[in-house]
C-alpha cells in the first residue's frame, strides 16, 4: 500500500450544490493537512438535525459538505499536532478546544475563542481556504468537520481522541447529538434527585436529555413533542408523561404549571423551534426553576417574554454542546459507554451505506427513527 501522507487524496464526499436538493455523490480532491490540521479517514457518520436544519437553509454557503457527527481514525497530521498520530481514533467535534484561550481556561464555558462553533465560516482557519476541490472548484466546509466524506480536514482542536475499543459505529453519536443532550441535563440544568423536569422536543438530542434527567434521579421527566409517534419511543429514555401542545387549546406552559402545581424545577429545550423556546421557559417554577435551550433558531427568530418571568426568580440558560470540553471531556463520556452506563443503541434505529445517505435525510424529515447511522465502507 502506497502512503497517501503529504498527497492529495481523491475520494467520495457527498455534496450539497443546493439548498434542500438531494445531496450527490461526487469524487473530490482532499487536499494534505496543513499547520495545526489533521486528515481523517471517517467510518461512520450520522445525521443530526443541524446539517438538515443548514442544508434546507436559503442563503448560505454552496456547495458544501455537511456532517459534523462522525468517528474515524487519524490518515495523516500537520505540522504541529503533537496530540494525535496516524492511526488514532477520533470523534470531531464542530466546537473545538484550543486549550489556551479565557473560555478553555474556565472551568464554566466550551465557547473556545478559537474554534467555537461557527456556521457561517466554509474555510480553514490556517490560510482561509477550502482543503475540498472538485477539478480546482472550491467545495466548501461545515461547522470545521464536514464528515458526509470518505476523508476531510480537521483543525486537531475539534478532534477528541478516544480509547480505539470503543465501536466507532456506535460512539459516533457520541460526538454531538447524545453528549449534546446529556450534558445539557447533567452540566446545565442540573436537576436535584426526586425532582421535575420538563423535556421539549424527543429526538435523538432531547431523549439523551431525558436520560439525563433519569440519571440525575429525576422523580417526573415529562416529554413534550408535536409528534405523538415520539412518545412510545420516549419511555425507554426515563420520560414518565407526555403533552402534546396540539391536544390543548392553550398554551403548554399553562398545562405544564398545572400538572406540576405551578411549573417543573427544570426544563431542556431540544427543538429548535422559537415558540417551544419561550414555553420551555416559561414553564419552569417562579423562585427556582431553571430552563436550558439547546435548539439551534432559525435566522430571524426573537426570544420574547415578559420581563416579570425573570425577575420571578426564573433562570435561562443555552448551551452548545452540553457545555463538555470536546477534547477534555468527549474520552470519558465515551468511557461511560464503554462501563455501560451509559447506553447508545438505543438511540440508532436506522443505518445505511454511504451511496444511500439522502435516505437518512428522509427519516429525519419525516420525524421517523433517531439517529441514522451512515455506514462509508459498504
Ligand atoms: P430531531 O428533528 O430528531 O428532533 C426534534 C424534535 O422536536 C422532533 O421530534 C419534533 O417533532 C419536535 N418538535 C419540533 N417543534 C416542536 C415544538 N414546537 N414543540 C414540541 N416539539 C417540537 O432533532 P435533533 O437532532 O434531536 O436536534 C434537536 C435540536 O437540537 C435541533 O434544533 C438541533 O439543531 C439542535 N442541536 C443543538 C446542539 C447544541 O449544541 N446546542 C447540538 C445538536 C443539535
Ligand atoms: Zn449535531
Amino acid at each position: 500500500m502506497t502512503s497517501t501522507v503529504g498527497q492529495v487524496i481523491r475520494c467520495r464526499a457527498a455534496v450539497a450544490w443546493e439548498a434542500g436538493k438531494p445531496l450527490v455523490m461526487e469524487e473530490v480532491e482532499v487536499a494534505p493537512p496543513q499547520a495545526n490540521e489533521v486528515r481523517v479517514k471517517i467510518l461512520f457518520t450520522s445525521l443530526c438535525h443541524t446539517d438538515v436544519y443548514f442544508w434546507e437553509a436559503k442563503n448560505p454557503l454552496f456547495p458544501r459538505i455537511y456532517g459534523h457527527e462522525a468517528g474515524g481514525i487519524v490518515e495523516s497530521v500537520g505540522e504541529g499536532v503533537t496530540d494525535l498520530k496516524p492511526g488514532d481514533h477520533v470523534l470531531p467535534v464542530f466546537t473545538g478546544e484550543c486549550k489556551e484561550c479565557a473560555h478553555c481556561k474556565s472551568e464554566e464555558s466550551n465557547m473556545c475563542d478559537l474554534l467555537r462553533i461557527n456556521t457561517d465560516r466554509g474555510v480553514m482557519l490556517n490560510d482561509g481556504k477550502s482543503r475540498f476541490s472538485i477539478n480546482g472548484k472550491p467545495i466548501y466546509h461545515f461547522v470545521g468537520t464536514s464528515t458526509f466524506s470518505e476523508y476531510t480536514v480537521i483543525h486537531v482542536g475539534c478532534l477528541a481522541k478516544i480509547n480505539p475499543l470503543a465501536p466507532l459505529d456506535k460512539v459516533c453519536v457520541l460526538s454531538c447529538g447524545i453528549s449534546t443532550g446529556l450534558g445539557a441535563t447533567l452540566n446545565v440544568a442540573k436537576p436535584a434527585k426526586g425532582s421535575t423536569v420538563a423535556v421539549f422536543g424527543l429526538g435523538a438530542v432531547g431523549l439523551a436529555a431525558a436520560e439525563g434527567a433519569r440519571i440525575a434521579g429525576a422523580s417526573r421527566i415529562i416529554g413534550v413533542d408535536l409528534n405523538s409517534n415520539r412518545f412510545e419511543e420516549a419511555k425507554k429514555f426515563g420520560a414518565t408523561e407526555f403533552v402534546n401542545p396540539k391536544d390543548y387549546n392553550k398554551p403548554v406552559q399553562e398545562v405544564i404549571a398545572e400538572m406540576t402545581n405551578g411549573g417543573v424545577d427544570r426544563s431542556v429545550e431540544c427543538t429548535g423551534n422559537i415558540d417551544a423556546m419561550i414555553s420551555a421557559f416559561e414553564c419552569v417554577h417562579d423562585g427556582w426553576g431553571v430552563a436550558v435551550l439547546v435548539g439551534v433558531p432559525h435566522k430571524d427568530a426573537v426570544f420574547k417574554t415578559h420581563p416579570m418571568n425573570l425577575l420571578n426568580e426564573r433562570t435561562l440558560k443555552g448551551t452548545f454542546f452540553g457545555n463538555y470540553k470536546p477534547r477534555s471531556d468527549l474520552p470519558s463520556v465515551v468511557e461511560k459507554y464503554m462501563s455501560k452506563e451509559l447506553e447508545v443503541e438505543k438511540f440508532i434505529t436506522h443505518t445505511v451505506p454511504f451511496s444511500e445517505i439522502n435516505k437518512a435525510f428522509e427519516y429525519m424529515l419525516r420525524g421517523e427513527g433517531l439517529r441514522c447511522i451512515i455506514r462509508m465502507e459498504e
